[in-house]
């Protein structure tokens, strides 16, 4: 249960004065829906509105907060024109000029004849001073308190700065003195101040340094949020690998006997990763490693050598894949190998339905099936393994930590070891994030003779040019990957895009060309795909939906068109469809100019390197962590306070510190316990606090 100390954080922003129905939409769509977020509704800038000048001697442009004498109100002639407040004082005369005005709360806060003191944007005009909507409009004895320096915070449309400062303070008026969770050493050494004085100096900084990530009070708060971070993780984790797991050591022979059929060897780095997985699972202890490698480097091979091992203790292995598509092609390229060699393999998908899927549930059960590959599908209720040994996620990052646990609950008797894979790499920055206390491999090495691929930039206009190339190209044999752009939010958009370039291309290469997005049904989609891999079609106009995973060697032109709008793992993912085969690739970037700096160093980067895990870190640089994270990987966990670029060494301590006191006190029920529960659910992390077991 949530601490009682916390209690006034979590009510609703609405509990707030000055904040109904609407402004907690607005509030809740700008902060989050509950007080706390408020809190972390750091400032973005300041104001100062401690310039206090006469009125001849404000500037054109600049705030001022200016102590004025109400002549007259000027009501407009039509609704067009704005509403009119005549003031003065000996130096000058000032407007103050407001449109869509309320008459009548303009004449009670405005009376003529009295004094105010009135703080916003001074404009001179044609001969003029006006102020348009003042900002702060105050009696006289009420000046002191506008003339500070007012934060600025993000705000979405129809929300006021006014009204976010006021809730925003009517928040830190409701934030407690909290026990301190910081390692009293650390604490001590960083000289950081206690919780809410950070809260509070982050919150109303008095000059622009202080909005700076590395003030004491700003480090503070991120540490706090990445401690909780990686408590939660640790928790979750301690809890999987707790698990009893189980030694599973296969003889050998499927495996044997497949690799020799393959008409390639491992690279290195493939059998190193091997060994370390064996391994894994072979000890008592439960595997959870994480299986990082680029497009195209040989994660399904290493996959394919995890789930046999467990086939030969006479158990089973379940390998999930985020789509539909390549669950499928897991199935098509896996089960030519392992049917030869016994092995019974099968796919489950969200369409089995009906008899044919209880049919399939029932052989699982029964271990008449010694693979299970397959999408979402395979966490539902009612699938359930005879005697499931070791579980493979492909393409982790389209999972949340969540799913990973619903599918490791799948066990029956032990928990099963754990193999996730990505694609996509990831910085070592952010896999402690993520990841935590879990094992990481990595392929770093292509398997041989992989032609590097041509990566060209072209302007849009140049597309007569580009398309002459790709008849040249498939007249000499190869397939092409067209992909339209991506619009934001906006999936109607995207596809009438790839819809008109397919109509297009069909006028200039006639039948050939496919298509396939996201609107698809499964099956359509699988068609589209197949008709592709089988070269009825030399040409496939795609949204991203291509973006993970499809192998068709034969693929060796990636056109991108508005590449400028594709962040740079999506457009590393995409180049990674094609040179999967020995012939040299060629990918082309069209973009539509002028290009920002961001889109050029993203399309420069693309053309000086294909190694993933540079490319990753050079996204990290160009983006910052929060919104890689973002769009990259939905299962990831966002920061509010903590900023990946600048905080790193702190995530390094946050993780060592989280060890060190589950050694001291391994359900937080010494002396720091109580604190870092707090902690824990401050930062809604209410799940990991069911893992202890006074939770
Ligand atoms: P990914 O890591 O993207 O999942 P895949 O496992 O699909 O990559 O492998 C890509 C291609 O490389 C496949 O066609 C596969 O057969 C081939 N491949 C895998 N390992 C090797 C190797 N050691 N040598 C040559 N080709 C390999
Ligand atoms: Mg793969």
């Amino acid at each position: 249960m949530r601490p009682e100390i916390l209690f006034p954080l979590f009510a609703p922003v609405t509990k707030l004065a000055g904040v109904g129905p609407r402004i907690g939409k607005l509030i809740e769509k700008a902060a989050g829906a509950h007080i706390v977020d408020l809190l972390w509704h750091l400032p973005a800038g300041l104001v100062d509105r401690r310039f206090s000048p006469k009125i001849a001697e404000a500037p054109d442009g600049l705030i001022a907060t200016i102590e004025v004498t109400v002549d007259h109100h000027e009501k407009p002639q039509n609704r067009r024109q704005p509403y009119k407040v005549i003031c003065s004082d000996d130096s000058g005369e000032i407007t103050l000029v407001f449109f869509h005005a309320h008459t009548d709360y303009l004449l009670k806060t405005l009376p003529v004849g009295e004094t105010r003191v009135v703080s916003g944007k001074v404009e001179h005009f044609r001969d003029g001073v006006q102020m348009p909507h003042p900002d702060h409009i105050v009696p006289l004895k009420d000046a002191d308190e506008i003339k500070t320096v007012e934060p600025v915070y993000p705000l979405t449309a129809g929300l006021t700065l006014k009204t976010v400062g006021k809730a925003v303070r009517g928040a830190l008026e409701l934030a407690p003195e909290m026990p301190e969770w910081i390692e009293p050493g650390f604490f001590a050494q960083q000289k950081w101040p206690a919780w809410q004085p950070a809260l509070l100096a982050a919150q109303r900084p008095s000059d622009m340094a202080e909005l700076e990530p590395m003030t004491p009070a700003r480090q503070r708060l991120a540490y706090d949020e990445l401690l909780a971070n990686q408590l939660a993780l640790a928790l979750i984790r301690r809890s999987m690998a707790k698990r009893p797991g189980r030694e599973t050591q296969g003889d050998g022979r499927l495996r044997n006997r497949i690799l020799g059929s393959l008409p390639y060897k491992l690279t290195g780095a493939q059998t190193r990763v091997l060994e370390e997985i064996n391994a894994d699972m072979a000890a008592s202890h439960r595997m959870l490693r994480l299986l990082q490698g680029d497009v195209g480097s040989g994660k399904t091979i290493v996959a394919l050598m995890a789930l046999l091992n467990a086939v030969e203790t006479g158990r089973q292995g379940v390998m999930m894949a985020p789509t539909e598509i390549l669950a499928r092609q897991h199935l098509d390229s896996l089960e030519p190998l392992i049917s030869a060699a016994g092995v019974r393999v099968a796919l489950l998908t969200g369409r089995d339905k009906g008899k044919p899927r209880e049919a399939k549930l029932s052989a699982l059960a029964a271990g008449e099936i010694d693979i299970l590959l397959g999408t979402h599908a395979v966490f539902q209720d009612g699938v359930d393994f005879k005697d499931l040994a070791v579980a493979v996620i492909d393409e982790q990052h389209r999972f949340g930590v969540h799913q990973r646990l619903a599918l490791t609950a799948k066990a029956s008797e032990a928990a099963p070891d754990l193999l996730v894979m990505t694609a996509t790499p990831i910085p070592r920055t952010l896999t402690l994030t993520v990841y935590g206390d879990m094992e990481v491999s990595r392929i770093d090495e292509k398997p041989p003779g992989r032609a590097p691929i041509d990566t060209r930039a072209l302007p849009i206009e140049r597309l007569p040019e580009v398309v002459e190339g790709v008849k040249r190209a498939i007249a000499d044999d190869a397939r092409v990957f067209w992909v339209c752009p991506l619009v934001e939010e906006s999936d109607v958009i995207d596809l009438a895009a790839a819809e008109d370039r397919h109509v297009h291309l069909r006028s200039v290469f006639g039948e050939r060309v496919g298509l396939i997005h996201g609107r698809m049904k499964g099956p359509e989609k699988d068609a589209a795909m197949l008709a592709f891999v089988e070269g009825r079609t030399d040409v496939l106009v795609a949204t991203t939906v291509i973006e993970v995973g499809v192998d068709v060697p034969e693929a060796t032109v990636m056109v991108i068109e508005h590449a400028e709008r594709f962040g740079l793992a999506q457009l590393h993912q995409l180049r990674g469809r094609i040179g999967r085969g020995s012939r040299a690739g060629t990918c082309l970037l069209l973009y539509q100019p002028p290009l920002g700096a961001t889109a050029k160093t993203r399309i420069e980067t693309m053309r000086e390197t294909e190694d993933g895990f540079v490319i990753a870190e050079q996204d990290l640089k160009l983006r910052g962590a929060g919104e890689m994270l973002g769009t990259m990987q939905s299962g990831f966990p966002e920061f509010r306070l903590a900023d990946l670029a600048v905080h790193t060494d702190l995530l390094a301590t946050a993780r060592d510190d989280v060890k060190l006191v589950l050694n001291n006190e391994p359900d937080l029920d010494g002396k720091r316990g109580p604190a870092l529960r707090v902690l824990l659910y401050l930062f809604e992390r209410d799940a990991a606090v069911a893992f202890l077991r006074s939770g």
